[in-house]
């Protein structure tokens, strides 16, 4: 292997500590911890998972989590109520709505709604509108985005000037990573189902951020020698060596590709406990600007 591991379950482990240190002084000195409200709608089992392993991430943090399930067929204007409760309540610093919501649910106008102050998934439009305008801050922004951003500036990428691809142009994933690295002076080209020559594309990338949700799609001779890759994508593959038959792979084909990239990020262990951590810090932060303490 020539590639340094970005190793995000590292890296993540260390800024949920920085985190519980200060969720501790912040009880110390004020006698309130931030509060994370987790909205969960149906029955999808990997909303599920998500949504308990936030929590379960929040207890570790001393951050309060409160959970509401609600069921799959809950009506739009249930949800709105929720929702307007939760911006209301003064414990509450943090609202997460775990996406993908049922199709008859109106996903634009509930997230439109979560106050802009409490915002931690950063999917508000203001917040992605701020993203995507010179001069403007977003309150937040979400967390596996702002996550990926952070494992790049861990191993200390030069962002300015370098050829920036990112595969995926998802809301969640590949348009605001994309933002996010314009932002910091990089030459970004996003790429889709449409793109022509992907291969030839993804061999100009100094920094190449893989979300696309395709098993080892991106293979190792497309790679740049050197090139600082960040794969985002979860994708279980058939695994007969596994007792589970199955096991996590990403959008890269890792060992080809360690072997050629300068810096690359293990699935599972690279992004996922970014999106965590991330959700911690941003809930942090809501809290912290509700006892209008100084942040940033
Ligand atoms: P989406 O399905 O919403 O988006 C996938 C994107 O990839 C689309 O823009 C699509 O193009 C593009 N795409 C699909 N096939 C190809 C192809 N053959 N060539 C080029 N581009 C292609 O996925 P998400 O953004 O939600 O997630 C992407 C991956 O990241 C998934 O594996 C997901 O599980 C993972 N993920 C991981 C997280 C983590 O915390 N680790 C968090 C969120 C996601 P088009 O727009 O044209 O359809």
């Amino acid at each position: 292997m020539t590639a340094t591991l970005i190793d995000g379950k590292a890296i993540a482990a260390r800024i949920r500590t920085e985190i519980g240190e200060k969720v501790a002084q912040m009880a110390e000195k004020y006698s309130v911890r931030p509060g994370l409200a987790a909205v969960l709608i149906g029955d999808n089992p990997a909303s599920h998972q998500y949504v308990s392993m936030k929590r379960k991430a929040c207890a570790e943090a001393g951050i309060e989590s409160f959970g509401f399930e609600l069921p799959a067929d809950v009506s739009q204007a249930e949800v709105e109520t929720l929702i307007r409760e939760l911006n209301d309540r003064a414990d509450v610093n943090g609202i997460l709505v775990q996406l993908p919501l049922p199709p008859h649910l109106d996903e634009s106008r509930i997230l439109n709604l979560v106050s802009l102050e409490k915002d931690v998934d950063g999917f508000h439009p203001i917040n992605i509108g701020r993203l995507a305008q010179r001069g403007r801050e977003p309150l937040f922004v979400s967390a596996t985005p702002a996550g990926i951003i952070r494992l790049l500036e861990e191993v200390n990428v030069e962002f300015a000037g370098a050829n920036a691809v990112v595969l995926g142009r998802s809301n969640i994933v590949g348009m605001p990573v994309a933002l996010l690295l314009i932002r910091r002076d990089a030459t970004v080209t996003v790429c889709h189902s449409r793109t022509r020559d992907l291969p030839g594309v993804v061999r100009q990338a100094d920094i190449l951020v893989a979300a696309v949700g395709r098993a080892q799609m991106v293979k190792g001779d497309w790679i740049k020698p050197g090139a600082v890759v960040i794969d985002v994508g979860t994708n279980k593959i058939d695994d007969p060596t596994r007792k589970s038959g199955s096991r996590t792979v990403g959008d890269v084909d890792f060992e080809a590709a360690k072997e050629v990239a300068g810096a690359i990020t293990p699935v599972p262990g690279g992004v996922g406990p970014m999106t965590i951590a991330m959700l911690l810090e941003n809930t942090l932060r809501a809290a912290e600007m509700a006892l209008g303490e100084s942040v940033r």
